[in-house]
């Protein structure tokens, strides 16, 4: 399914729309069962993550992306 506002670049990953026809439905299950943040919630604020979060989306990594990110977090 085309999900167009998907930033996601993870085209391997089984939950990202392009390999199934349930939109945002399979990652935000998947996020919330493991206490985990979507790659367009941190593309939003800034595709630079931290090296020591590259590959932790847990709600800490995201906590500290906002905070790496002030300026971006801040637009309305
Ligand atoms: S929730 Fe997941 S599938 Fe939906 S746009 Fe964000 S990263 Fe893509």
């Amino acid at each position: 399914m085309d999900v167009p506002f998907c930033t996601c670049d993870d085209l391997t990953c089984p939950y990202n729309p392009v390999n199934h026809d349930r939109g945002c439905v399979p990652c935000i299950a998947k996020n919330l069962r493991e206490h985990e943040i979507p790659t367009c919630l941190f593309n939003a604020v800034s595709p630079d993550k931290l090296p020591e979060d590259a590959d932790d989306w847990s709600w800490g990594s995201f906590a500290r992306h906002v905070q790496a990110h002030p300026r971006a977090s801040a637009r309305s």
